[in-house]
This record gives structure tokens, sequence and C-alpha cells, in this order.
């Protein structure tokens, strides 16, 4: 909570207003659960999940998944982007049929 509490101090009553807003909403959970959705599933934007390589500007991006929960993959390279089509994707196909 202590950095959390950093964070807090050092805003702006303006963007304090904003995330109390958004946090009687329900975003700021919707948001949580995303991040903690992407570490579970491995997927970052940093680095490539296929070679672990970091993603630079020139990556290919994937997106997939249903529509409420739509996940996106950065690759640094398109044999890596096929790579995870014909293997992952596949499999996960097969987990939930
Ligand atoms: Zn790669």
């Amino acid at each position: 909570m202590n950095k959390l509490a950093k964070i807090i101090e050092q805003l702006e009553e303006e963007d304090l207003l904003k995330i109390r807003r958004d946090l009687l909403a329900g975003n700021i959970d919707r948001l949580i659960e995303k991040r903690l959705r992407e570490a579970k599933t491995g997927l970052s934007d940093k680095f490539c999940p296929v070679c672990n390589g970091p993603i630079t500007n020139e990556s290919f991006i994937l997106e997939f998944g249903s529509k409420h929960l739509r996940r996106k993959a950065h690759f640094d390279a398109s044999d890596c982007l096929e790579y995870f089509v014909s293997t992952r994707l596949r499999e996960r196909k097969n987990q939930t049929s």
C-alpha cells in the first residue's frame, strides 16, 4: 500500500477526483483484473512470448480471445507470430473443446 500512497500523494486534485470516480465505477477493479490476467497468460508488450526477445517499435501484434476478454500478444518477428498461432492458439482450442 505504501507504493500506492506515495503515488496518490503526488497527484493533483483533478487527478484524484478522476481516480475516485473510476474507483467508485469499478474501473480500477477492472484495470487490476486485466493486468493480473495478462500476467497469468504470460503476455507482455515488452517481450516476445515465443523467444523472449525484446519488443521493438516494429513488432507484430496479434489480438485474439472472446469479445469480453481480448488479449494482445506482441511478437518481435513474423516467424514468432506464426509459431504462436500454430502452437499455442491450437492448444488453447483443444483445451476448450
Ligand atoms: Zn520472438
